[in-house]
């Protein structure tokens, strides 16, 4: 069974792309979905504290995430910080995850930072999903509540969108009106194909 990586800017649309593979049955793992899990989990929570302290935290116990986003995202270091907690997590998930589905042909792991954190190492293939910055400026703007500066920040944070396309194996071009499914109908065929 191949493991085979799907990344991309925030706002390329790897979600998007994401449901394509689970409509023609591929079982896909969303590092970025799992991840969002781990902040009700206690023991999770209580390395948040300990890293964190108490100003990331509500009232009511619950991580205040829009605190420690504005944290981690001004400072390299303190994401890095969230990274080394958040990350073993996923990995031991995705183990769980591939076991559950090995006689399958491939499975697909999206992750918004592949690259950046060297998950590429554990995948057999990387497709990433492309789409300028402005556009994905644009369609964030529309989906989330965020403001253009944030959306930036967090753009900045990962690599280059062209550096992550001359990485990748395969390339799907997200532009509105693209053949989304033919694009992953392609990829899929030679992934079973090799
Ligand atoms: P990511 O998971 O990479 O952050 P999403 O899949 O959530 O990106 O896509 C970002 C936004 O753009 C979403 O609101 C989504 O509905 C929209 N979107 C995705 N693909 C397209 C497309 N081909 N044309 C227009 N809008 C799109």
């Amino acid at each position: 069974m191949k493991r085979v990586g799907l990344t991309g800017g925030i706002g390329c649309g790897k979600t998007t792309v994401l449901r394509e593979f689970q409509k023609i049955g591929i079982p896909t793992f969303s590092a970025d979905e799992i991840a969002k899990k781990y902040y009700d989990e206690p023991d999770f929570k209580a390395d948040i504290r300990s890293v964190f302290g108490d100003s990331v935290f509500l009232p009511d116990g619950s991580v205040d995430k829009k605190a420690l986003a504005r944290l981690v995202f001004a400072e390299s270091e303190l994401l890095s910080r969230l990274n080394a907690l958040v990350h073993p997590r996923v990995l031991r998930d995705f183990e769980t995850f591939c076991e559950r589905y090995l006689g399958r042909d491939y499975v697909v792991f999206e992750s918004a930072i592949l690259y950046e954190h060297n998950l590429d190492h554990m995948v057999d293939l990387v497709v990433c999903v492309y789409l300028d910055t402005e556009e994905r400026i644009s369609r964030l703007l529309q989906r989330d509540k965020s403001s253009r500066e944030q959306i930036e920040a967090r753009i900045n944070n990962q690599l280059p969108a062209d550096e992550v396309m001359s990485r990748a194996d395969y390339v799907i071009l997200n532009y509105e009106g693209n053949p989304r499914t033919r694009q992953v109908q392609y990829i899929h065929n030679q992934i079973i194909k090799c």
